[in-house]
Formats: structure tokens, sequence, C-alpha cells
């Protein structure tokens, strides 16, 4: 009797070194001796963001999540002050304003690319509206020509999410560089990661005094580092934002090989493109929409299947045979946080149809154009007994 190999199981994300991770850890250590926050491979990752993505300041952060409580600080809101966002997005997009007292207001997407619908946002201003919050989903970017125009033309302020967005360009720009603030993540399900970690963008310099106070306990600490002062006190609110050196150690280590890591990514990306076209011109499924405006960075590669019973079969199937995909995010607006702080504007069922149908694929730096054809045959012999 031959026995047969099983395959090995895809999981749906892998966290990854690319390099010299442990070295540079190693050097904070033992060469630098400091591994509190703001030492040599945290300057090196805020020089290789500035320089890279052209934005005046960056400042790293411990999460995603550090980085957009930061801006909303930086918005300087008072309660009751609305901001607009979509509801299809992760929650701290929405609870950094909150916490400052502000009312998340949720307007639609958009079908083709799962972002917020810039035709909806002027209907969702009001006399509280203080900013909106664009939020590029799986790294292709919202219409941030139209989006900065209405900002200019009521005197808000733009707070890109561009978590998913790390080294996406829109007209050859960088996402998170085009608001007056942006925020990165690099937790490990994103592309360039430290485990958990974070960058605020501060693309207008008005903010970047206030913005170094906040990351560092509400203290002028960096001032005095500088020697601008002769002493450092607590001049405003603040946290500790900042990261140790050794997150940084290992940050700079994966920014410096970004660009192969975003190209790994995206060849597997449009690997997947390929294999599932016909299945996308038969009418069963949807893929990302691709616009020549902007280049993506193969962050997420996602499905709008028919229905969410399709989906939950499909999520089925795949598992049965060792495939691992998941859905996303449960919308805001009808989450009980969402209800309890947040308002909608206008009809919601672009949010809703989306978040039920949409399914993700494995896609990781260590995925093979093997594994990507196994699962894309996999999703292809599906909807052969699934028409
Ligand atoms: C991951 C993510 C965040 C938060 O980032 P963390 O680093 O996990 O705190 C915020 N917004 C979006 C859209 C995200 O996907």
């Amino acid at each position: 009797m031959k026995l047969e190999c099983p395959k090995p199981n895809i999981p749906f994300n892998k966290p990854f070194f690319v390099g010299k991770e442990l070295y540079n850890i190693t050097q904070a250590v033992m060469a630098d001796g400091h591994i509190s926050g703001d030492g040599r491979f945290t300057r090196l990752c805020h020089t290789w963001l500035q320089e890279k993505l052209g934005c005046p300041g960056a400042l790293l952060t411990m999460s995603g999540t550090a980085a957009l409580e930061m801006a909303a600080i930086l918005c300087d809101l008072q309660p009751g002050d609305e901001v607009i966002m979509p509801s299809f997005t992760f929650v701290s997009t929405a609870n950094a304003f909150v916490l400052r007292g502000a009312v998340p207001v949720f307007i639609d997407i958009r079908p083709d690319t799962l972002n917020l619908d810039e035709s909806l946002i002027e209907p969702a201003i009001t006399t509280r509206t203080k900013a909106i919050v664009p939020v590029h989903y799986a790294g292709f970017a919202c219409a941030m020509d139209e989006i900065l125009q209405i900002a200019a033309q009521h005197g808000l302020l733009v707070v890109e999410d561009a978590a998913h967005a790390m080294l996406s360009t829109y007209h050859g720009q960088y996402l998170g560089t085009l608001g007056h603030l942006g925020c990165l993540s690099f937790h490990e399900t994103k592309n360039i990661i430290s485990g958990e970690g974070g960058a605020l963008l501060v693309n207008d310099p008005v903010f970047m005094e206030r913005a170094e106070i906040i990351r560092d306990k509400g203290t002028n600490r960096s001032r005095f580092f500088r020697g601008e002062v002769d002493k450092y006190s607590w001049v405003d609110i603040g946290s500790s934002f900042l990261p140790s050196d050794l997150i940084a150690a290992f940050l700079y280590a994966q920014l410096e090989q970004g660009r192969q890591i975003i190209d790994q990514r995206s060849r597997l990306f449009a690997r997947y493109t390929v294999q599932l076209e016909p299945l996308a011109r038969s009418g069963v499924i949807q893929l990302p929409h691709q616009d020549t405006a902007c280049s993506g960075n193969g962050h997420i590669f996602y499905l709008i299947t028919r229905s969410m019973a399709d989906r939950t079969r499909l999520i089925e199937y795949l598992k049965e045979r060792g495939v691992y995909a998941v859905f996303h995010y449960v919308p805001l607006h009808s989450s009980e946080a969402g209800l309890k702080y947040g308002r909608v504007s206008g009809e919601m069922t672009v949010t809703d149809t989306m978040s039920d149908r949409l399914l993700r694929l494995p896609l990781y730096y260590e995925m093979t154009e093997d594994d990507v054809d196994r699962v894309a045959e996999l999703v292809t012999a599906f909807y052969r007994v699934n028409r």
C-alpha cells in the first residue's frame, strides 16, 4: 500500500525574519547599552521613515493604536466633536477618538475599493465635525485628492489610518504622508513587523513639537536632549507612547528589507489574481479592485463571495484541506461600543453586505507560489461543486 504524505497546512499568516533582527537587538544591548526608548535604532528608524516615505517627521510608537491615540490628542478635540470614518475598519480607528470624548460618525464604503465613499463625506459634515479618517483598506488608497479637497474647504484635519498601507502609493506618494497626520502599524499581521509597533507620520510640521511632548509623557524631554531647554518638565497631556529600542532594533532590520518584502507579497498577490481571474469572470467571486492611480503592497488578498452562506462553506472547505482563510471586520456601527459611542450618517448597505461576504486568503512573506496555486486550486474546486 502506498502512503500519501499529507501536505503541510497553510496558515493564514506567519511572522517572519528577514535577516538582521536578532543581530540588531544584540547590538542595542551589547554595543549601545541602551534598551529604553529613543536610542540609536529608534533614530535610525525615524530617519529611514522620513527619507524613504518623504515626510518631515516620523515618530515610532508602541502600536498603530498608540499612533492613532496620539493623532487624536493632536486634533485637540472637545467632547462631542465629530470625526468622520468608515465603519468597516479595526476598532482602534474609532476607539482612539472616543477616548478623547469625540463621536465617530460612520459612513458607508465604496463597493469597489471597500474604502470610505468620499461622496458621503460632505453630507456627514456638521458644525461639530473636526476631522476625517480615511482607512486605506488592504493597502489600496482612498480617493485622497477628493478627501483632501473636502477637508480644505471645510477646515477639517485628515488623519490617515495607513496601518495596512506601508509602502503603498497614491499618484507616486506614499500613503500615510498625504494627510496632516498618518498612522502606521508594525503588528505581526502587517507587512513590515516588529511584533507590536507603529509610527506616527507628522506631515504638517506645526504638530511636531507637540507630538514629541505627547509621546514622552507630556514632557519636553526631547527638547532637553537636544539642548534647547536647560531642564525638562511636565508641559502638556501625554503618555508613554514610545517603544523600547529593542523593538526599534528588530524593526530597523525589516525596514532595510522593506522593498523586498513588499515585492514578494505583491508577487503572491499577482499570482492569486491570475489564478482566480477565471472564477471572477464567471461571476461567482469578486477580486480586489486595482486602480491605476495607486500601487498596492500585497497586504491582503480578499475575495467577495456571493453570500455569507457561500463564505462559511468555503472557509470550512479550505479548513478541512489544511488551508486557513478568515473573514474580517465586524462593522463598528453595529458593534456594542459603536452603538454606544458612535453614530451613523446615511445607509450602511455596502458595509453590511461586504463584511458578510469578504474572505481573506493566506498571504505571508514566506509563502511560495506553489502554496498560492494550491489555495487557488482549492477555491476553484469548491466552486466546481458549488456553482
Ligand atoms: C492593525 C490596525 C490598527 C492597529 O494597529 P496595532 O498596531 O495593532 O495597534 C489600526 N487600524 C487598522 C485599519 C489596522 O488594521
